[in-house]
């Protein structure tokens, strides 16, 4: 589904973001209304000192305004958990107690708290004070339903709007730590995790990343009745790691498949992954990574020795079968694994297995296969990773890894048409973060 018309100002999920955004809009507002804006600024609430996120903003047509008055308004939203009463989620959502009184007290109210479950999204819109002026409540199969002041009572409407895509863009500089700098940014969660996903090819973010490296990125975000719902998909990124730039464009075969290719439409979901231990944001440890030593590569020492707390996730880092899982000496629990091309990956000092590895496994890339531990000849909890091939040990980080063949030339025409808009969103990106950074 390409996205042709762009209407982004910003995005924000949570109210801080959301304030954030209502600034953005008066800055944008007195500026054309079509092209291209870039907006910088630093969000509010963050309290580090070294961080300046580049928020780059896209405006082709400015969207409708009209929850954006003059009189601040708080839009804060959140999802029902498990056990949750109405009350509870919204007392989350920082809505003053008194007012949640009231609006369970709503003659219509009974129905509605007793018809919603968890996971059901709730919205609710305050004054500055956390007096509601709204409340909307997502429902399965049924339009979304909103509760409006009106006075001292609650009007309830349904509403007809339908969850809407739009394309935000962003770009940031990394300070800390990946999930630091996508978040003073702006950038939800979900899509950093995307980031880190798609580049886990090319980039090892425990250990690779630095200070001032540089990103941007082109994502989708699901809107209803104007207000953020959620993030959708990552479409397009760049990031310059080191000084060497890495992109990756999404690409839907006609068949269906989405997957992550460079603009030139090599893929980089088949190449090894720069590292075989998991990076999430509770892994993820720019600082703290410096806290654990980290042994290179020698010829009387077969493989790198990555530092990681016990119990850290082992992933595979390529297609394979399981070769051998058990003790083998000084590699204490080891697992090998068998990959194309007399390939052959090893993971020793392992705390345990995940359930399942086993010889003849077929595992897929990415697949836990071990958890990081200190057994057999080691010192404190590590990961002794070794790369071989044809049987003779290789520096995992210095070698050529194999990645998967490109896209077939059949496809190049229909891959460069799909993907072109957003490699150009990404040049345009990077041509407004360098003169922000000058
Ligand atoms: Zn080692």
């Amino acid at each position: 589904m390409p996205l042709t018309k762009l209407r982004i100002l910003t995005d924000g999920l949570t109210g801080a973001e959301r304030r954030f955004s209502l600034r953005t809009l008066v800055i944008l507002s007195s500026l054309p209304l079509f092209g291209v804006v870039a907006a910088f600024g630093l969000a509010p609430d963050t309290n580090t000192l070294d961080i300046t996120p580049q928020t780059v903003t896209e405006a082709i047509a400015l969207p409708t305004l009209a929850a954006a008055s003059v009189d601040e308004t708080y839009e804060r939203e959140g999802e029902l958990q498990p056990g949750d009463t109405l009350a509870q989620a919204l007392a989350r959502l920082k809505v003053d107690d008194l007012e949640i009184q009231r609006l369970l007290a709503a003659p219509n109210m009974r129905p509605i708290a007793k018809g919603l479950r968890a996971g059901q999204r709730v919205h609710a819109t305050t004054t500055p004070d956390g007096d509601l002026l709204a409340v909307s409540f997502e429902r399965r199969d049924a339009p979304t339903l909103t509760l409006q002041r009106q006075g001292e009572d609650f009007v309830a409407a349904e509403s007809d709007a339908t969850l809407e895509s739009r394309v935000v863009m962003k770009s940031g500089r990394i300070l800390t730590s990946l999930y630091g700098a996508t978040d003073s940014a702006g950038i939800p969660g979900k899509i950093a995790d995307q980031i880190a996903q798609a580049f886990s090819t090319r980039i090892d973010f425990r250990e690779d990343l630095r200070r001032d490296d540089t990103f941007s990125v082109v994502y989708t975000v699901s809107y209803r009745n104007g207000e953020p719902v959620g993030a959708g998909k990552m479409l397009a990124a760049e990031f310059v790691n080191a000084g060497r730039t890495h992109r990756v464009v999404l690409y839907q075969d006609p068949l269906g498949r989405e997957d992550y290719y460079t603009p030139e439409g090599e893929s980089l979901k088949k190449g090894f992954l720069r590292s075989p231990l998991e990076f999430s944001r509770v892994t993820s440890s720019f600082t703290n990574s410096r806290k654990h030593p980290v042994y290179g590569f020698h010829r009387a020492h077969t493989g790198v020795d990555l530092g990681a707390p016990t119990g850290t996730r082992v992933k595979a880092t390529a297609d394979a079968v399981v070769s051998f899982a058990g003790r083998r000496g000084g590699y204490g629990n080891l697992v090998v694994l068998r990959h194309h091309n007399g390939y052959e990956t090893y993971y020793a000092h392992l705390s345990a297995f995940a359930s399942g590895i086993r010889p003849g496994r077929a595992i897929a890339q990415g697949e836990v296969i071990a958890f990081v531990g200190s057994t057999g000849a080691s010192t404190g909890p590590h990961l002794h990773y070794e790369v071989r091939i044809a049987g003779k040990p290789q520096n995992p980080m210095a070698i050529k890894l194999p990645g998967s063949p490109p896209l077939a030339a059949s496809q190049l025409a229909q891959f460069r048409s799909q993907t072109a808009n957003w490699s150009e969103k990404l040049a345009l990106l990077r041509g407004t973060n360098l003169a922000a950074l000058d």
